[in-house]
């Protein structure tokens, strides 16, 4: 069953470790994550961007296929089903077709506009039990055609969003989605704590977790930040592992070119990803 995020998330800032966020693309996706987080006792969120929820087919689809393997592989740690960068009308949707949590990223509008669409799905999330992730200060970087600067968000804006309710907020600290460029400044750890002071113990989200350095990420994690979201690295090492068995002529030989054969490696790619995270994080014998 399908658990909303503030309890782990909740947890995780306390126990400080962070859980990580896995942004899921079709079956093999799911599948790989959900059983690593099993085999690692680990608590998930999994991650749909509205863009791979159309993709999938759309919400209902996606509930359908994770709440399905959830039973069907007999997974017991907790899992969140969570909207990534939704829009106000993919917030109202995937909160009617059953995830457990949803983002609403307002941090494109003025902040008087983020706080009035926020507070009424902080009314919708409460009565429904499913958690809510508002954003402030935009994520640098692209995201389903969505391009952020990757600016650094105003604490003060924070607070006033913490405030409506939501459940954990995400904040712009220099961040970016995709892969980093070699000239970037790294996180604003100066930032992140005048943030923390401003919202107290609400559980912080770091977007773009893909490739910031080990030290950075635990320096988060000690600063509040209590979820961390992977996407590309996943991706990256799915291709990966695929361009190998391609290039290896392995799809040519016997039944190679079967799609249980032909993506079995980018899954096991994507699992010992996940797994490494999770190490990284914390999460390990935290569900
Ligand atoms: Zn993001």
């Amino acid at each position: 069953m399908l658990v909303s995020a503030k309890e782990m998330l909740n947890k995780a800032r306390e126990g400080h470790y962070a859980v990580g966020q896995f942004n899921i693309n079709n079956l093999e996706w799911t599948k790989a994550i959900l059983l690593t987080a099993q085999e690692q006792n680990s608590p998930v969120i999994l991650g749909v961007s509205e863009g791979a929820g159309k993709y999938m087919g759309g919400y209902d689809a996606v509930v359908g296929m994770v709440n399905g393997l959830i039973k069907n592989l007999g997974i017991t740690v907790p899992v969140a089903l969570h909207l990534d960068h939704g829009s106000f009308e993919g917030a109202k949707a995937c909160i009617n077709a059953g995830f457990s949590s949803v983002m609403f990223d307002g941090s494109h509008y003025p902040i008087e506009e983020n706080i009035q669409k926020t507070t009424a799905l902080v009314n919708a999330c409460d009565v429904l039990g499913i958690s809510l992730e508002a954003e402030v200060g935009s994520i640098g970087g692209e995201e389903d055609g969505v391009v952020g600067a990757g600016e650094c968000a105003d604490p003060a804006e924070c607070k006033m969003i913490a405030d409506l309710g939501v459940t954990m907020l995400a904040a712009g600290i220099g961040n970016i989605h995709g892969k980093y460029p070699a000239n970037w400044a790294g996180l604003s750890f100066d930032t992140l704590a005048a943030v923390k002071e401003q919202v107290g113990d609400m559980p912080l989200v770091l977007h773009g977790g893909t490739g910031i350095p080990e030290d950075m990420i635990k320096k988060a994690i000690s600063l509040g930040v209590a979820k961390i979201n992977v996407n590309t690295e996943c991706q990256l090492a799915f291709a990966a592992a695929t361009r190998k068995y391609i290039e290896e002529g392995k799809d040519l030989q016997g039944k190679g070119f079967d799609p249980r054969k032909l993506l079995a490696p980018g899954f096991e790619a994507i699992k010992a990803t996940v797994k490494e995270k999770m190490e990284l994080f914390g999460s390990v014998g935290k569900a």
